[in-house]
C-alpha cells in the first residue's frame, strides 16, 4: 500500500542574500532532516543554491511561468529552472494570487505545464479572513482546486502537493486550530477525489503559522501531512524542530 510521506517546504518568500542562504545551509549541514524537505529561496539563488547543496537538500522555485521563453519580463519559464535541475514549484501562494492578482486560469496553466513537463508543483489554497467570516472557506477553496487544476491529471500522486494556507494567518502569529485544519483537509481530499485525483495519495500540508511550540498537534490529524512554513523555515534551529517535530 502506497503511503503518503510526510513533506515540509521552507517559503523563504523575499528574505535571503546569498550570503545568508550559505549561512543557513552550512549550519543545516550538521543537523539530520528527517523528512522530505524542500526549500524554496527567491529567484536569483536557485542556480547557485542548486549547484553548492543539491547533494544534500532540494530547492524549489516560488513561482513558474508557463511558456517556455519569451518577451515575459520578470518571470522564469519551467524550461529555465529544469535546465537548473530545478524539480519543484509553488504555484498559487496567496502572495500571488492577492498581491500579483494571479487567477485560478493562470495558476492553472501554470501546474499543467509544470506537471507535465516533470515538476513537482505543491499548489496553495485558502480563504481570506473576510471570507472565513462570511463562511465562505469550503466554497472559496473548493472553487480555488476545482477550477485552479482543472483538466490536470497526474501520473505519479506524490507529484502535487496541495498547500492549505488560510490568508489569516499567514505571518500574522494565527494558526488554524488543529481541528479546523483537519476539517478543511478533509474537505480537500474529498474534493480532489471528486474530481478524479487519486487523493488518498495525494500529500494535503498546512501552513499559516506553523512553529515549533504548534506543529505536534497537527501532525496529529490524519489529512496534514506536512507543512509550508514561512517565518520560521529562515533559521535551521527553528525549521529542523518543525521537520523532525
Ligand atoms: C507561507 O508563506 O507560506 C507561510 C505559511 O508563512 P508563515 O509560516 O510565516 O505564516
Amino acid at each position: 500500500m502506497k503511503q503518503r510521506k510526510k513533506f515540509f517546504g521552507a517559503n523563504w518568500k523575499m528574505y535571503k542574500n546569498m550570503k545568508d542562504a550559505e549561512i543557513f545551509f552550512q549550519s543545516a549541514l550538521s543537523l539530520k532532516w528527517e523528512k522530505e524537505t524542500v526549500f524554496f529561496p527567491p529567484t536569483h539563488l536557485l542556480a547557485s543554491l542548486q549547484e553548492k547543496f543539491s547533494k544534500d537538500f532540494k530547492i524549489g522555485a516560488q513561482n513558474c511561468y508557463f511558456e517556455k521563453e519569451g518577451a515575459f519580463t520578470g518571470e522564469i519559464s519551467y524550461q529555465m529552472l529544469l535546465d537548473e535541475k530545478i524539480n519543484y514549484a509553488l504555484i498559487g501562494h496567496s502572495e500571488r494570487r492577492l498581491i500579483f492578482k494571479e487567477s485560478d486560469e493562470l495558476l492553472c496553466k501554470k501546474a499543467s505545464v509544470c506537471l507535465s513537463n516533470g515538476l513537482k508543483v505543491i499548489f496553495c489554497v485558502g480563504e481570506t479572513l473576510e471570507e472565513r467570516e462570511k463562511g465562505k472557506e469550503f466554497e472559496i477553496v473548493e472553487n480555488q482546486i476545482k477550477n485552479g487544476l482543472k483538466g490536470i491529471k497526474v501520473d505519479n500522486s506524490s507529484d502535487l502537493i496541495i498547500a492549505y494556507e488560510p490568508v489569516w494567518a499567514i505571518g500574522t502569529g494565527k494558526t488554524a486550530t488543529p481541528e479546523d485544519a483537519e476539517k478543511m483537509h478533509a474537505f480537500i481530499r474529498k474534493i480532489l477525489q471528486e474530481n478524479g485525483f487519486e487523493s488518498e495519495f495525494i500529500r494535503i500540508i498546512y501552513g499559516g503559522s506553523v512553529k515549533p511550540e504548534n506543529i505536534k498537534e497537527l501532525m496529529k490529524q490524519p489529512n496534514i501531512d506536512g507543512g509550508l512554513v514561512g517565518g520560521a523555515s529562515l533559521k535551521p534551529e527553528s525549521f529542523i524542530q518543525i521537520v523532525n517535530y
